[in-house]
């Protein structure tokens, strides 16, 4: 990786200033999803052991520059705590005496965590008296929230101007996973794209039509492609601003050679809600009042059947309504798929979002090559987009 790592700096007695991504769900003041905290672990307990100071800053939610109590950050630095089995402190605020207290009395191998960057401001802003005061904080900048590399605001962009900043340990699996897809995948190398719209989509189908022998299309989405192939969808969500993009996306992969797989049959319900009568039909007769919902086994059957010789597989988006159970066995069955073709020996990205979800829901996680921990981070990497708080990380040439 060009980019230098926790790995290239000795955390001996510095004082470290790390941007986290604990933004986690909160229920009754406890954490109900741990697994974002627990991802940050390689990283912190890397640089407690070696004698480091550790300040974690992190948002959550979006209290939009004013205290919620609801967002405080007090449930996360407990988890943390008995995760590592010890204390992690909590700030009342990012800012102010006693956080500047609190920070100068950190010793060798102790740990702080700052509360909620996302109380000021000043931090989506990226205001740089606000960065400024948190890189007092630190010696050395380290940056392992993924998640939010691609945000300009002052913990991931603000403050690496102006301490020497280094890419933490998950930020590393991260970079060294996406990139490898981009730069040099194993052939065959094949796209699943799933999810809503064609819309959020479009730019990473561009971007990856480039570097892959086929793509897998699945999902809403697939929706404005089979009209842009002449068929009708019905009551379907479908973004008829977007057929002439589908269209152009289907021209290009023509003339490039890359094939695209689309849902030869689909699941139609009469509504998208649990329990609402429900069909497979083929795609050139979907009921006028009826919505696809998920796509259907033959198109599951098929998309495997080609997925079989990939080497090389990124998977974002579910290919149903995967929230409703009922939709969900076209995204169930891939990830299942993706999961054993994973274990053969191939590898197989997913790529955040909702995808994630149904992988995790389905305990699935730890078998693929890598499964990341950014959303919308993850798809502008896949766009080939420099995200910006990847980009000011020192680069290993420099160095
Ligand atoms: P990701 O977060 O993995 O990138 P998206 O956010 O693009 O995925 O899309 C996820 C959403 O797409 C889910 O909420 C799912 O219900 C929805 N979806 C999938 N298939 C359909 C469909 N046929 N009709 C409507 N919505 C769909
Ligand atoms: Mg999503």
């Amino acid at each position: 990786m060009d980019k230098l790592t926790v790995r290239d700096f000795d955390p001996a007695g510095k004082r470290i200033l790390v941007r986290v991504d604990f933004n986690v769900p909160i229920e009754d003041g406890k954490v109900k999803d741990d697994t974002r905290i627990r991802a940050s672990l390689p990283t912190i307990r890397y640089l407690l052991e070696r004698g480091g100071r550790v300040v974690l800053m992190s948002h959550l939610g979006r209290p939009n520059g004013k205290v919620i109590e609801s967002a405080r950050l007090r449930p996360v630095a407990q988890r943390l705590g008995e995760l590592l089995r010890m204390a992690v402190p909590c700030t009342g605020d990012a800012l102010g005496i006693g956080t500047e207290d609190a920070v100068g009395r950190l010793k060798n191998g102790q740990v702080l965590l700052l509360e909620n960057l996302r109380f000021h401001a000043a931090e989506e802003a990226n205001d740089p008296a606000f960065a400024k005061a948190l890189a007092a904080y630190g010696e050395v900048y380290v940056n392992d929230a993924f998640g939010t590399a691609h945000r300009a605001h002052a913990s991931t962009v603000g403050v690496p101007q102006i301490l020497p900043a280094f890419a933490g340990l998950l930020m590393e699996r991260e970079i060294v996973n996406l990139s490898r897809l981009l730069e040099n995948p194993e052939k065959p190398f094949a796209a699943v794209i799933g999810g809503a719209k064609v819309s959020g989509k479009i730019k990473v189908l561009e971007h990856l039509m480039e570097k892959v022998d086929f793509f897998v299309i699945g999902g809403g989405m697939a929706n404005t492609f089979l009209v842009a192939q002449g068929h009708s969808v019905g009551k379907s969500l479908l973004e008829k601003d977007r057929v002439e993009d589908a269209q152009r996306i289907l021209a290009a992969a023509e003339e490039r050679g890359v094939r695209i797989l689309l849902p030869t049959d689909i699941v139609v319900a009469k509504e998208v809600t649990r329990g609402a009568e429900h069909k497979i039909v083929p795609v050139h007769k979907i009921p006028n009042s009826w919505s696809a919902v998920d796509v259907g086994p033959a198109s599951t059957a098929a998309f495997e059947a080609a997925l079989a010789e990939a080497r090389t597989v990124v998977w974002n988006g579910p290919l149903g309504v995967f929230e409703v159970p009922t939709f969900g066995d076209g995204t169930r069955s891939m990830a299942r798929f993706l999961s054993r073709h994973a274990q053969a020996g191939n590898t197989v990205v997913v790529g955040g979002g909702d995808s994630v979800a149904a992988v995790e829901e389905l305990k699935l996680a730890e078998t693929f090559t890598h499964v990341s921990t950014g959303g919308g981070a993850s798809l502008e990497f896949l766009e080939g987009q420099e995200l910006p708080g990847i980009a000011i990380l020192r680069d290993r040439a420099a160095a």
